[in-house]
């Protein structure tokens, strides 16, 4: 097999010799601030749009290129999380313009909370008015339109590019879920898991100059408070200005990690996300100022959807659930949950599935990006990294689509707002089955042996 034969050659040719200019890379970035006054995602109780831009917002694309075929573009974006009709879309017209596949191309957000509705996103967390959903469709076109060309400036900006990976380290996030006599609370549980790395990506031109920066951290974007309804990237948007401020003329990417159980620690302020970002920052600096591992081509990459079972559910609950005679307090949010549900139990397609999409770009033999849908708890990237040892592996979630929170076993078990409570938010029927984190790596292992991962 072609792919194989190109696999091998490096070897038989000797240790690395080509490994420099192999790589063709482009960067590009783009303004994705929304029009203001602008509702913004990730708190139920928020009850005003936001006026004031804090800092602005961008997406932000990086190809790569290794000359033979295997090709990738990673597009990052400070918003809360992309539903998958949009990135399909998206993907669809970057195909038709540039012959890319729906594997070659991946698409992560970095979970601001402090960032636009991204339409049907979080779908029942607000219930806006007819010409609130206008503005709201016209941002999300606008935002495909820019990150199709977005895209197409980064391929534009390819030239031979020398790409290398390190590890930082960074440990402001908490794991979030802390057991309380009443259940699992949203707090902190400093003996939960967490995942401190920090992978860093480099790419840097045939003369030295730093193009690009791709770094990701495990960590939710939730440093402030509901109450806060600026517009800011949250400590991601300061860590990639201040990389990008420490070295000109280089674009910071951020890709969030395995975040959905973690939180930034201490939170609530302003001076706390400067903080975080400036710890985020630091530890991009530290791996960028010491030794770097060469990344060789080629460039592999697999995509595939696995359906996660969603525990068994019927109309009954859903029908007392819209007439708020469930026994639980009613709210308008799971009113609009079960009228949901039970349009979909009209059409006869009741919700009992969802779409996990599991996705790798793999560089020769040397860094390993997993990026799965979803918000995806930390243990996932604890066990990959574990089950892959020998693979350099960056997991992120938040990746193509984000439909709901996707819990390991010992999360769904222990219930609370990740596995259970957002599922009312995210619009789903309820907690998915108790065989997730087995159906999850089923995927992950079938699409990591598709681009030859050990
Ligand atoms: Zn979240």
């Amino acid at each position: 097999m072609r792919t194989w034969i190109r696999f091998l050659l490096p070897a038989l040719a000797g240790p690395a010799v080509t490994c420099a200019a192999e790589f063709r890379a482009g960067v590009a970035r783009t303004d994705v601030t929304p029009p203001t006054p602008f509702w913004l995602s990730g708190y139920a109780a928020r009850t005003n749009p936001a006026t004031v831009v804090r800092n602005r917002l961008w997406a932000k694309a990086l190809a790569l290129d290794d000359g033979e075929g295997g090709r990738a573009i990673i597009v990052t974006a400070d918003v809360i999380g992309f539903p998958r009709e949009m990135t399909d879309a998206i993907a669809e017209r970057i195909g038709t313009q540039h012959g890319f596949r729906r594997d070659q191309v991946l698409f992560n957000a970095s979970h601001t909370h402090y960032g636009p509705v991204v339409r049907s996103n979080l779908s029942t967390m607000y219930a806006f008015d007819e010409p609130e959903r206008a503005r709201i469709q016209a941002y999300g076109g606008r935002l495909m339109d820019d990150i199709v060309a977005l895209v197409g400036a980064a391929l534009a900006d390819r030239s031979p590019a020398r790409i290398e990976c390190g590890h930082g380290r960074a440990v402001f996030a908490a794991n979030r879920r802390e057991a309380t006599p009443g259940g699992v609370k949203l707090g902190v549980n400093p003996s939960g898991p967490v995942d401190p790395d920090v992978p860093v990506l480099r790419v840097t031109a045939p003369d030295g100059r730093l193009r690009a920066v791709l770094f990701g951290y495990a960590c939710h974007g939730t440093t402030l408070a509901a109450r806060f309804t600026e517009i800011d990237g949250d400590f991601a948007g300061f860590a990639q200005r201040a990389v990008e401020a420490a070295h000109p003329g280089a674009t910071a990417l951020y890709m969030i990690l395995c975040a959905a159980d973690q939180n930034p620690n201490p939170r609530g302020e302003y001076e706390h996300l400067e903080r975080h970002g400036r710890e985020l920052a630091g530890a991009v600096e530290a791996v960028l100022a010491g030794s770097m591992k060469p990344v060789r081509a080629p460039v592999r990459t697999a995509h595939g959807i696995a359906d996660l079972a969603f525990a068994p559910h019927t109309r009954e609950a859903f029908e007392k659930e819209a007439a708020g005679t469930d026994g639980a307090a009613p709210t308008p949010h799971k009113k609009r949950r079960a009228q949901k549900m039970l349009e979909a139990y009209d059409r006869g397609e009741p919700v009992r599935t969802l779409p996990l999409q599991v996705q790798a770009i793999r560089l020769g033999d040397d860094f390993t990006l997993l990026g799965l849908s979803g918000e995806v708890v930390v243990e996932y990237a604890l066990r990959a990294k574990g089950e892959f040892p020998a693979e350099n592996l960056a997991v992120a979630g938040y990746c193509n689509d984000v439909s709901c929170y996707i819990p390991s076993a010992a999360v769904l078990r222990g219930g609370g707002y990740e596995p259970d409570t957002s599922m009312i938010y995210y619009g789903q029927p309820g907690p998915l089955s108790t065989n997730v984190e087995e159906e999850v790596f089923a995927a992950i292992r079938r699409t990591l042996r598709q681009v030859g991962a050990k």
